[in-house]
């Protein structure tokens, strides 16, 4: 692997990290999602604490469950 290059999503050949089409596929790059750029909603804050928000939500009520069945 040459330095300054990345693998392409597509075809694993080395291509510019700036590319937006792969020269050996040519995929258009800027469609695919790339492992160096994080993704919108599940690392913002908002979206981690919805996330926690939900997982104590269930957890509520598979505790609750039985009491409410009883
Ligand atoms: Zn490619």
């Amino acid at each position: 692997m040459s330095p300054g290059r990345v693998p392409c999503p597509l075809c694993g050949l080395p291509v510019h990290p700036i590319a937006g089409r792969c020269r050996h596929c040519r995929s258009d790059l800027t469609r695919v999602a790339r492992p160096t750029t994080p993704t919108t909603a599940s690392t913002s804050p908002r979206g981690r604490a919805a996330l926690i928000a939900m997982a104590l939500l269930l957890a509520a009520a598979a505790l609750a469950a039985p009491i409410l069945a009883a």
